[in-house]
């Protein structure tokens, strides 16, 4: 029952979350902000995430390019995935500065190390192996913060038991995440054509309403293989990651699917997602 675990606490707490009155609902989210704030702090890094240095002050990073936040954003607002979601608990429009934040690289790094996928017109020509190289050295440093903070966050005593497992999970995660930073940390120095494989990558010639970008890890294909088993806890059972960018432009759209050179795992859903008629794909 690993790693679903979270998915079915999640639905759980969606459901007594709707039957709440106002100010049962305004106590929650306080009490869960408070929480969730306690976490942060203390999950919070000396150092760099990225290059090392101490650090006393973090960059507020954006995981989603403020370029492609602005093409959708109305009136400086836009939905967060949590609208989707219907996850009450969390502020449903945020302004484009703090959308999907992260804090643990310092200022310089930020500045410098998503240069090239951050430039909209690179994307004029091929998406090269740096570009997804950075891609997926951002949405990697975003979970790597995710699970500290919520290691600190279940660590708290009122989770118990709960918590603890939480937490042997969420450690899994955390050793198999640091893995994939070294790759996209060598790969962001030197990269070669090839060290990605594209699973799916359209050009649209419209802007798309949302905007997306993070890892995921599927559990099943489009006809319902199993890709990464999910219910095995053994920590020699690695999940496989796949990264994911949709990122609208000022007049185009583009989604990238990838994953690194060595994961095999999502061949079929490459092969499947590709066959796929065009119009349903869009
Ligand atoms: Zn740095």
């Amino acid at each position: 029952m690993a790693r679903e675990y979270a998915k079915l606490n999640l639905n759980k707490m969606t459901r007594v979350l709707s039957k709440l009155n106002k100010s049962e609902l305004i106590d929650s989210k306080k009490v869960v902000s408070k929480g969730i704030r306690t976490a942060q702090s203390k999950a919070k890094e000396s150092n760099c995430y990225y290059c090392g240095t101490p650090c006393s002050s973090f960059c507020n990073s954006h995981t989603i390019p403020a370029f492609s936040l602005r093409n959708i954003a109305q009136k400086g607002k836009l939905f967060s995935a949590n609208k989707v979601i219907e996850m009450r608990l969390v502020e449903m429009e945020k302004g484009v500065k703090a959308a999907g934040t992260f804090q643990i690289i310092c200022k310089s790094c930020d500045n410098t190390i998503f240069q090239e996928y951050e430039n909209p017109e690179n994307y004029l020509n091929e998406i090269t192996s740096k570009m997804l190289a950075q891609i997926h050295l951002k949405n990697t440093l975003k979970m790597i913060s995710q699970r500290k903070m919520e290691i600190q966050l279940y660590a708290n005593i009122q989770f118990g038991n709960q918590g603890k497992f939480k937490n042997k999970i969420n450690q899994m995660d955390l050793t198999e995440l640091e893995e994939e930073l070294a790759y996209a940390k060598r790969k962001i120095n030197k990269s070669y054509k090839g060290d990605y494989q594209i699973i799916f990558h359209k050009k649209l010639d419209y802007v798309i309403p949302i905007a997306f970008q993070g890892a995921v890890v599927l559990p099943i294909d489009l006809k319902g293989a199993v890709i990464n088993n999910i219910y095995n806890a053994n920590p020699k059972h690695k999940m496989k990651w796949i990264q994911m960018a949709i990122l609208p432009m000022e007049a185009t759209s583009e989604i990238i699917l990838f994953v690194d050179k060595g994961n095999i795992r999502y061949r079929e859903f490459r092969k499947q997602l590709n066959s796929v008629d065009s119009l349903e794909k869009n």
